[in-house]
């Protein structure tokens, strides 16, 4: 299906016609209607579907821009994901007159609370940051009518639930509820059933599968050898970008060190760095202007980076959900992308999991573990949780602890 046959504004017509769409995508169409007619909706989708103009460009016509306040909600687990969500917004959006604004923590309050008082149509936040401003009462969520979670599982992965949960209590306004996430855990399922009305659900391929654009590839190898293999990778690819996951920002710290001299526009990125460097770096990493990012699960989930050829688990996932959501960063809208894992002796077990449960084909450089001596174990490398570090204001308890990304 075309955009031209969806019946759209002129307005946001010719803005999509700019951005370069002509054909919806799958999770695009089977939303659209929905969304207009104002069902409640749970939708799981495959990362890089277009979920977030399945949203947007339905948004972009039902808010109405001569309404001051806040009409749309958007929950994310990110700053990141919140800044991409408005990006995409204000493309949509740029000849509607709307205003979509995005607050997180690790910026000023003041600064947002400026700009909330000047008139936010869609709101896109992180929970906490937004229950900062509920307790400020530096914004109200009186005229909500659209209601949009996105990355919910993440979210509640994360620890949000009760902020979650706390914020849909907030809206008393009737409003329209949308869930996008990746996987139906039970708590999902939980609060699309106390939360939505009589919500329909549109399955597309989960995102547990991983997407068919991807190439993946393991390279068996011993733990003192990864580095040297690794930069080998990076000389006969040559990645148009790449990004290299590591599962401790210890572990991202001294490869980030080893790196540095001999990598081109190197940047490292995980959950500590003050914001002003994180989004400077995530704009220019997006910007095709650094060519190699290092990163924690921080940069995992949701982001949108058209540019990236290369994954590389230079430590591999703790979680095979990990897998799926790092690799799922490159082969986006049907472009090609390869994975490439560094595996250790004692990966095997994660490995062997990975290419059962997600139906991925095994594909080795070099050398090809026995898998059948391999129990297939829980979990892999890297240093576990640890669970409580992380700093919680008082008496909003997280359920479970953050991971320290
Ligand atoms: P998801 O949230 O499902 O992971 P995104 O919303 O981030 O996916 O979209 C992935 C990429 O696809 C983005 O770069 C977006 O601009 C692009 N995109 C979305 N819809 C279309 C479309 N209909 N045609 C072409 N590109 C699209
Ligand atoms: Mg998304």
């Amino acid at each position: 299906m075309r955009f031209d046959e969806l019946g759209l504004s002129p307005e946001v017509m010719q803005a999509v016609t700019e951005m370069g769409y002509t054909e919806l995508t799958p999770i695009q169409e089977q939303t659209f209607g929905l969304i207009r007619a104002g069902r409640d909706l749970v939708a799981l989708a495959e990362t890089g579907s277009g979920k977030t103009s399945a949203c947007g460009i339905p948004l972009a016509e039902m808010v109405d821009p001569a309404i001051a306040g806040i009409q749309a909600l958007v929950l994310v687990p990110t700053r990141e994901l919140a800044l991409q969500y408005v990006v995409e917004l204000s493309q949509i959006g740029k000849n509607t007159g709307i205003a979509p604004f995005a607050i997180y923590g690790g910026f000023p309050m003041d600064i947002q609370k400026a700009k909330l008082a000047h008139g936010v149509h869609i709101l896109v936040a992180t929970p906490g940051r937004l229950i900062d401003h509920l307790y400020n009462s530096t914004l109200t969520l009186e005229q909500v009518r659209i209601l949009i979670l996105d990355e919910a599982d993440e979210m509640l992965k994360m620890g949000f639930i009760d902020d979650v949960k706390f914020i849909l209590s907030c809206i008393m306004n009737e409003h329209q509820t949308l869930l996008f996430s990746a996987t139906m855990p039970a708590d999902i399922e939980e609060l699309a059933n106390s939360f939505l009305k009589d919500p329909v659900q549109v399955a597309l391929n989960r995102e547990e599968v991983s997407p068919q654009s991807i190439i993946h590839r393991f390279r068996f190898l011993s733990e003192k050898n990864r580095l040297q293999v690794l930069k080998q990778y990076l000389q006969e690819e040559k990645p148009a970008q790449a990004i290299i996951f590591i599962n401790s920002r210890r572990n991202g710290e001294l490869l980030f060190r080893k790196m540095k001299g001999s990598v081109d526009s190197l940047e490292y990125i995980h959950g500590n760095l003050d914001q002003n460097k994180r989004t400077s770096i995530f704009n220019r990493f997006k910007q095709g202007k650094i060519g190699v990012m290092i990163a924690t699960d921080v940069a995992g989930r949701g982001l949108d980076f058209s540019g990236v050829s290369h994954i590389f688990n230079f430590d591999f996932p703790r979680e095979l959900e990990g897998y799926v959501h790092r690799t799922g960063r490159t082969g986006r809208m049907g472009r090609k992308g390869v994975a490439i894992s560094l595996v250790t002796g004692r990966d095997l077990g994660a490995v062997k999991r990975l290419l059962k449960e997600k139906g991925i084909p095994a594909a080795w450089d070099g050398k090809v573990p026995d898998l059948k001596r391999v129990g297939a174990a829980k979990s892999s490398r890297g240093p576990g949780r640890r669970p409580g570090t992380r700093k919680s204001r008082p008496g909003r308890q997280k359920k479970k602890p953050a991971p320290r990304t």
